[in-house]
């Protein structure tokens, strides 16, 4: 049963000179879900995301994540796992050895190294350079990558973005895996299609504010009326 939010934003904003990426966002991410962030390029999704990690300060309003208001970063970090900028992978060295570096640097155990492969199904390939991979075996090492800490929390900026349709599918059954560990799980697409399948949650995000926070079931029934406010130009 879904109680608690992993996630919590109230009245977030977050400006860049004149431009407001994020515009007053309040939204719940619950805890255990698949939560689906979703809207169209430039909606303000990544900034949300990267507020969310205390790589940018908002200009105003809060949040909490695992419990922890943003300014205590450093308290809910080392439970959460993220893959919001393309992962620093070393091209010349193989999957696992990529890996293996990242684990020694951030004091995980080894072991954790062969579990997170066997988690994004790339054990076959871990021995290949990482340079020879797809579009879809780096997404999934990025993920690894982000597995690592046995996070409590994972957050993905459009994980499915250019995979094909089978690189899909492999992202959505390694999602519901996760979710069957216990993990909450927030991802961000623009693209309606590649959530609907595997979100229990659904945000909707329009220039900065959110026009749907709720069941993906709800929405996808039709049932609900978003209101969206007219331009002013
Ligand atoms: P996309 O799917 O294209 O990545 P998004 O929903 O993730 O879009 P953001 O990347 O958060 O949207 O961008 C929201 C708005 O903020 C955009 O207008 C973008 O140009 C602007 N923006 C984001 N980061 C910066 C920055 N560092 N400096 C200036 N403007 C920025």
């Amino acid at each position: 049963m879904m109680s608690m939010n992993a996630i919590e934003t109230h009245g977030l904003i977050k400006h860049f000179g004149k431009r407001t990426a994020v515009d007053g966002l309040t939204m719940s991410v619950p805890e255990g879900s698949i939560t689906g962030f979703i809207g169209p390029n430039g909606a303000g999704k990544t900034t949300t995301l990267r507020l969310l990690l205390g790589l940018v300060r908002p200009d105003a309003g809060s949040a909490t994540v695992l419990g922890h208001s943003l300014t205590e970063f450093e308290r809910y970090l080392p439970r959460v796992g993220a893959l919001v900028e393309a992962p620093a992978v070393y091209p010349g060295l193989s999957g696992r050895t990529n890996l293996e570096v990242l684990a020694r640097l951030g004091g995980h155990p080894r072991s954790r190294v062969g579990e997170v492969l066997e988690t994004v199904e790339l054990s076959d390939r871990a021995r290949d350079r990482a340079g020879t991979y797809s579009l879809g075996m780096k997404q999934r090492l990025g993920v690894a990558m982000a597995l690592l800490p046995d996070p409590e929390l994972l957050i993905l900026d459009e994980p499915a973005n250019g995979l094909d349709p089978l690189g899909i599918i492999g992202m959505r059954g390694m999602l519901r895996l996760l979710r069957g560990q216990g993990k909450t799980i927030l991802l961000s697409s623009h693209l309606l299609g590649e959530l609907e399948h595997v979100a229990d949650w659904l945000v909707m995000l329009h220039e900065g504010k959110s026009v749907y926070c709720g069941t993906a079931r709800e929405l996808l029934s039709q049932r609900v009326e978003l209101v969206i406010e007219p331009e002013d130009d």
